[in-house]
C-alpha cells in the first residue's frame, strides 16, 4: 500500500532521516536531482514516489578545511566546490569545471556524482586519484573507505542497502604536476584522465594516472616505473613507461581503439614534459 503512495520527507537529522527510510525501505534520497530527472523531456516529471530530500541535513552541506585535509558535505554542489578557488586540488577543479554547464553545476551536487547508480562520473577519477575517503553513514554507524574501494565495488556502488554518502575527505598534498583531460561524451559515457605528479629535490617521488571510460583504471604497475627517477626522465625511461601504458591499454577489451590512442597519447605528452 505504501509504495503507492507519493511522498517527500525533508529531514532535518540523521535520525529523522534513518527513521523515514525504516519505515519507507524504497524510498530514495534525492541530492541535487539532476540524474533523477535527467533526459526526461516530458512535461511532467517522473520521480521516485517516495523521495527523501537531502537537502535540509546540515551537516552535509558543511566545508571544512584543516592543516592536512579539505572534508566536503556530499551536498556540496560542484560549483561551489570551484568557486572554494585556490584550496581545491587544481585536478579535481578542472574536472568539476568540464561537467555540464553552470545550470547543472549548480543544482548538482558532489555527492550525487560519486552515487550516480548508471555508471562512473567525471568526479570518480580525480577524488581517486586525489586518494580521497568518503565517509558513509547507516542507521546504526559510520564508516570511512577511500575512494579507490568505493569505485571497485561491484554494482558501481560501494554503498549498502540504506547507507548514505556524507562527506569526502581529501588530502591537501602538492602536486608539483597536474594535468586533468576530458575527451569525449557527457556523464557516464565520458573518457577522462588525470596526471598527477609529486617531486622532491629533483625526484619524482609520486606519480598518479587514473583513467575513466566505462569505468576507472589506475595501472600501477607503470607507475612503480617512474617512482624515485631524477628529473629530467630519461628517453629510455620515459619509453618504458608509454609502452607499459600501450600493454595496459591495449590489453583492455572494453576500451575502443580510439580512446586507447587518445589516452596513450595524452599520457606520453604528459611524461615527455617531464623528460630531457
Ligand atoms: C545535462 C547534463 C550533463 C552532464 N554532464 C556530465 C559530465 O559531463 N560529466 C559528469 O561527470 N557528469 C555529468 N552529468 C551528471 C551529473 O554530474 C550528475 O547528474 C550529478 O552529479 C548528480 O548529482 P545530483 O546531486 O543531482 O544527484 P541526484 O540526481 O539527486 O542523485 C543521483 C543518485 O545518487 C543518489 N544519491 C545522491 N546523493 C546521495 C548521497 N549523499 N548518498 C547516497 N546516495 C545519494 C540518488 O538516490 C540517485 O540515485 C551531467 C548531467 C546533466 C543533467
Amino acid at each position: 500500500m505504501a509504495d503507492q503512495l507519493n511522498l517527500v520527507f525533508f529531514p532535518s537529522s540523521y535520525s529523522e532521516l534513518f527513521n523515514a527510510w525504516n519505515r519507507y525501505p524504497k524510498a530514495v534520497p534525492y541530492a541535487g536531482g539532476t540524474a533523477l530527472i535527467r533526459e526526461q523531456g516530458r512535461p511532467i516529471l517522473e520521480l521516485p514516489s517516495i523521495i527523501l530530500s537531502l537537502e535540509r541535513l546540515e551537516e552535509m552541506h558543511r566545508i571544512s578545511r584543516s592543516e592536512r585535509y579539505l572534508e566536503i558535505g556530499a551536498m556540496a554542489k560542484l560549483s561551489q566546490i570551484i568557486d572554494l578557488g585556490k584550496i581545491v586540488p587544481v585536478a579535481l577543479r578542472h574536472c568539476l569545471e568540464n561537467i555540464a554547464g553552470p545550470q547543472v553545476r549548480n543544482m548538482a551536487t558532489i555527492g550525487g556524482s560519486l552515487c550516480f547508480r548508471g555508471g562512473r562520473l567525471d568526479s570518480s577519477a580525480a577524488l581517486m586519484a586525489l586518494d580521497a575517503q568518503y565517509e558513509l553513514r547507516s542507521a546504526q554507524s559510520s564508516r570511512w573507505i577511500s575512494a579507490t574501494r568505493f569505485c571497485a565495488a561491484p554494482g558501481l556502488s560501494a554503498l549498502n542497502t540504506h547507507e548514505l554518502l556524507t562527506r569526502i575527505r581529501i588530502p591537501l598534498e602538492t602536486w608539483d604536476y597536474s594535468a586533468y583531460k576530458k575527451f569525449s561524451g557527457q556523464g557516464s559515457n565520458s573518457k577522462v584522465v588525470v596526471f598527477l605528479v609529486k617531486t622532491q629535490k629533483n625526484v619524482l617521488s609520486d606519480i598518479r594516472i587514473v583513467c575513466k571510460t566505462d569505468t576507472l583504471w589506475r595501472n600501477k604497475d607503470s607507475e612503480s616505473i617512474l617512482a624515485g627517477k631524477n628529473l629530467p626522465l630519461n628517453q629510455r625511461i620515459t619509453a618504458d613507461f608509454i609502452k607499459n601504458w600501450e600493454t595496459f591499454l591495449y590489453s583492455l577489451q572494453t576500451v575502443d581503439e580510439l580512446s586507447q590512442k587518445e589516452l596513450i597519447n595524452f599520457i606520453a605528452i604528459n611524461i615527455n614534459n617531464l623528460a630531457e
